[in-house]
């Protein structure tokens, strides 16, 4: 999609511009849409798992929402597709208020309405993915002008389009021819594996296996030690994004891995799968901004997404997490904290995953159609048509990936005892470092930074620097803290895995010497196109690099995983699919002349 460093300007219009609201006359428009389009007929015909409908104009949602009160009163469990992807375009995205419009006029719809009032994404730019009914209904709402939009489904969806809506239901739209082969399209339109071996069981790997579980695959994670007990074992972590005036790939991911990860914890709050305060609480978190200049450019910009972040000034900010604050910041309402051994927990208990621990370090290698994981002794413990190693800074150990740039940054946290000082504390902090509100009697604070440290012991000088951190951006508590400098307290210390340009590492793994061959006219241009199909390991993918956000950004690494794994519609754009494939790092290094 085109985008400018303006991409802020949050596509909405006002109420009175928008056609398709008129609730009024929804059961005409429901017997006329549904009679038009026979889509019960279809998707009961349909021999591929995935029923995908796309619609130009969500409007209100009145399409969707009559699709998917369809589907579900009518769709044979027996007969069929078993799920519903549903796309649509929508260059003027509605506020939340015009859908809960649509309630009031149909009592059928209100819980649908509902539902998609709560998974209803921030009107930025771009594809947001909802997930419905535990993933068997997929709502993908392109915000866009339609031939951006087009001209981006193209590359990846547009042949996955069983049903096309368009005029309000009225005619349809042919798919466009096919597109020259591009170096980040090795996945086809195809049936999902029925069983996906998933190495790792940190933050990654367990939100790759739920996504996986939800699309009705078969997942065995296997890990070497306990699961969440390396990067994602801190016992309280933050809800990161990143926000800056300019457009970029990384902001693009930062932004849109936010917007879905707020919208799928919230659902596992909702739930019961995540408890309100042991687990996490999406209670808001303040970040400190010393640069006015920024601030300034920002305040505006924000305006449009007052849910997503606000500007505040110290006042509101004292009042917004109940400790004096002497710095300005941004104001992220939706965000909050999580406890990721509770996450990973939570994930590993769905359907369809079973975890085998305590594994030690496992390899993988292919025999016929299978990957088999094989441990230390040389035993296959388990084989499937398809693998995702989500192993963290150990992803480069496994045979043909030691080529992967990936970083170790050592960081310790501090298990810091609920003051009553800190009571007060009422939402996230995040300065040089963070503190949440307690859990379990404790706030676990942090982190130092160490790219190249390898040292495991706890620190007692990183204790120490941690504290002074806390100390610097909560002054007034200085006297409590200075108490505990002689207290010895406990902490952790494990490694991030960062990649060099800080995005994670997605999608599925070169064959790096074919794949290399094919792309070596870069060696003399970088810039110039190569009209070639990357070289990839059948059924091999890739999930790390999160860094010091994976709370924020597996999520949605995981949905897309899940996605392309199973052949469907992906929930980013081609732009992001690309800064996020692992082969990226063949490409530039071609470019550079490294290789
Ligand atoms: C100090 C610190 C503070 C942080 N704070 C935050 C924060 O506030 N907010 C936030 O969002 N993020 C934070 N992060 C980052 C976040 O924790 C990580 O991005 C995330 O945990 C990465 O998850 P992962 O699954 O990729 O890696 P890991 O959690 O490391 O999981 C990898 C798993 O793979 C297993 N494994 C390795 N090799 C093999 C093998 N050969 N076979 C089988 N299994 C194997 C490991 O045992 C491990 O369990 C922090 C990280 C650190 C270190």
């Amino acid at each position: 999609m085109r985008r400018d460093n303006q991409h802020w300007a949050a596509l909405s219009a006002p109420p009175g511009r928008r056609e398709r609201c008129d609730a009024q006359g929804l059961a005409e428009y429901r017997r006329t849409f549904l009679a038009d389009n026979r889509l019960s007929e279809h998707w009961t015909r349909h021999n591929r798992t995935v029923f995908t409908i796309a619609e130009i104009g969500f409007g209100c949602g009145r399409n969707f929402l009559l699709t998917w009160d369809l589907w579900r009163q009518r769709r044979n469990p027996d007969e069929g597709a078993r799920r519903l992807h549903y796309i649509a375009i929508e260059a003027n995205p509605p506020q939340r208020a015009e859908l809960s419009a649509m309630a009031a006029h149909d009592t059928e719809l209100a819980p649908l309405v509902a539902a998609l009032c709560a998974q209803y994404p921030q009107p930025l730019p771009g594809v947001h993915r909802a997930v419905f009914d535990a993933g068997k209904v997929i709502l993908d709402l392109w915000w866009g002008p339609a031939e951006d939009v087009l001209a981006d489904l193209r590359q990846a969806a547009v042949s996955l389009v069983d049903h096309w809506i368009a005029d309000g239901g009225r005619g349809t739209l042919t798919a466009p021819a096919r597109l020259p082969p591009r170096w980040d399209q090795p996945w086809h339109s195809s049936a999902p594996p029925a069983s996906v071996l998933v190495l790792g069981a940190g933050l990654a790997g367990c939100h790759t296996a739920a996504a996986l579980a939800r699309r009705g695959v078969t997942v065995t994670v296997l890990e070497s030690g306990e699961p969440a007990q390396r990067a994602s074992g801190n016992a309280q972590g933050v809800l990161y994004t990143r926000l800056s005036h300019r457009h970029s790939a990384l902001t693009d991911f930062a932004l849109a891995s936010f917007d879905f990860a707020v919208r799928q914890y919230r659902d596992d709050f909702a739930a019961g799968r995540l408890r309100e305060g042991l687990d996490g609480a999406l209670c808001g978190s303040f970040h400190q901004v010393q640069d006015r200049r920024e601030l300034d450019r920002m305040r505006l910009l924000l305006t449009t997404v007052p849910e997503l972040a606000q500007v505040v000034d110290a006042a509101q900010a004292s009042r917004l997490i109940g400790l004096e604050q002497h710095s300005a910041g941004y104001w992220y309402p939706q965000s909050g904290w999580l406890s990721p051994p509770a996450v990973c927990a939570a994930l590993l208990r769905q359907d369809n995953v079973t975890l085998q621990a305590g594994c030690g370090p496992l390899r993988l290698m292919r025999s016929g159609q299978h990957w088999q994981a094989v441990n230390g002794d040389g035993q296959v413990i388990a084989e499937a048509p398809a693998a995702v190693i989500a192993a963290g800074t150990a992803c480069n150990t496994f045979t043909g990936l030691a080529w992967l740039p990936l970083r170790a940054i050592r960081g310790q946290t501090t298990q810091l005892p609920g003051l009553n000082a800190l009571a007060p504390l009422r939402a996230a902090l995040c300065h040089r470092g963070y503190i949440a509100p307690a859990r379990a009697g404790e706030h676990c604070i942090g982190a130092t930074f160490g790219p190249g440290d390898c040292d495991p012991a706890l620190r007692p000088e990183d204790q120490a620097y941690n504290l002074a951190q806390l100390t610097a951006a909560l002054p007034t508590l200085a006297k409590a803290l200075d108490a505990l400098e002689d207290t010895p307290l406990a902490g952790r210390t494990e490694w991030r895995c960062a990649s060099p340009d800080y995005l994670p590492l997605v999608g599925p793994v070169p064959e790096r010497e074919t794949f290399i061959q094919r792309f070596a006219a870069l060696r003399d241009n970088a810039r110039q196109p190569v009209a070639a199909q990357g070289v990839y390991h059948e059924g091999l993918y890739l999930n790390t690099g999160h860094g010091s956000r994976g709370l924020t950004s597996t999520p949605l690494a995981a949905e897309l995983l899940a996605s392309q794994l199973c052949g469907e519609s992906l929930p980013v754009e081609p732009e992001t699919l690309r800064a996020l494939a692992p082969a990226r790092f063949l490409l530039r290094d071609l470019g550079r002349n490294r290789i």
